[in-house]
């Protein structure tokens, strides 16, 4: 069987760093470039291993649309200004595009539907199985919960993280709110500061923590008078979404045009 050649625009980042690694040590995968920004000093240099330091014989390139006609699939964790530009590319080159980037806004996610139209798209929040399996859970649970339980979204990130609350953090209440037949809009509680008032009953609150190097952590809590139930998922290292975002492009390749998430990749029931 033939490798699978797979791409990696923003390599010299914390995420594509850790693809790239996942990358070279995948017996079915082979890495077919990876690009950074113009303006980056790493530009002409070798893409190494992240833990070995082997090089792969490629250079970091700025032509992204080079390495989407060169790759099966290209891995994208950026930012969403890049990710929108380089969804163009995947339609152009046929190119199966999987999709890490977080913060994207309404309009950003319709240059990933448009492309879901012509070739294989995977776009989620969270690339790792435990936190897609968190998910899950906490949809399930709002539903068997009443709205006695007050729902609070919780998460922490490294210092150097833009976007607040986290992508899994939007997922999670989306989750909560769809178990109870809501749309999150409706219902979040996005921040709380001086006289708030009281809780308003059947609200999802956020709350969003940030310092050192923490990969991710995520609860959910559901509290009721005198019981709480919480469910965590806690990443001790990136490696976890990168290794998804693998898994997710090695299947991508041989599915057929579509807007997908990890609940595709991972074969999680949608409820
Ligand atoms: P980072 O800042 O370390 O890496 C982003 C990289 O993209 C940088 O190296 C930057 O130079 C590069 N980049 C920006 N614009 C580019 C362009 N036009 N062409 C090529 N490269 C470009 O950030 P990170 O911690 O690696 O996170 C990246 C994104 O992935 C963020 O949106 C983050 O929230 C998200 N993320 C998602 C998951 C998930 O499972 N979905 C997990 C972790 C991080």
């Amino acid at each position: 069987m033939s490798l699978i050649k797979v791409g990696v625009v923003g390599c010299g980042g914390r995420m594509g760093q850790a693809l790239v690694g996942q990358i070279m040590d995948h017996k079915d995968a082979e890495l077919s470039g990876g690009t950074e920004r113009h303006d980056s000093p790493l530009i002409g240099q070798d893409i190494r291993h992240p833990d070995t330091n082997i090089s792969s014989n490629l250079s970091i390139t700025d032509d992204a649309e080079a390495l989407f006609e060169a790759s099966d699939v290209v891995i994208d964790f950026t930012c969403p200004t890049a990710t929108v530009l380089h969804a163009s590319y995947a339609i152009k080159h046929q190119t199966t595009h999987i999709v890490g980037t977080t913060g994207m806004t309404p309009e950003d996610e319709d240059s990933l539907k448009a492309a879901s139209g012509k070739v294989p798209v995977v776009y989620a929040s969270n690339f790792s199985l435990g936190v897609n399996v968190l998910c899950y859970l906490t949809q399930q649970a709002a539903h068997l919960l009443d709205d006695n339980f007050d729902i609070e979204v919780l998460e922490m990130h490294h210092r150097h993280k833009v976007d607040a609350p986290s992508g899994t953090a939007l997922s999670l209440g989306k989750a909560a709110a769809a178990g109870r037949g809501k749309n999150l809009d409706q219902v979040a509680d996005w921040a709380r500061h001086g006289i708030t008032g009281e809780r308003e009953k059947g609200n999802i609150g956020f709350a969003v923590l940030r310092g050192g190097n923490v990969a991710g952590e995520h609860t959910v809590s559901f509290n009721a008078d005198d019981e709480r139930l919480e469910v965590t998922h806690k990443a001790g290292n990136r490696v976890i979404f990168a290794r998804g975002a693998v898994h997710a492009a090695l299947w991508a390749v041989s599915q057929d045009a579509g807007l997908y998430d990890m609940f595709d990749v991972l074969g999680l029931p949608e409820s």
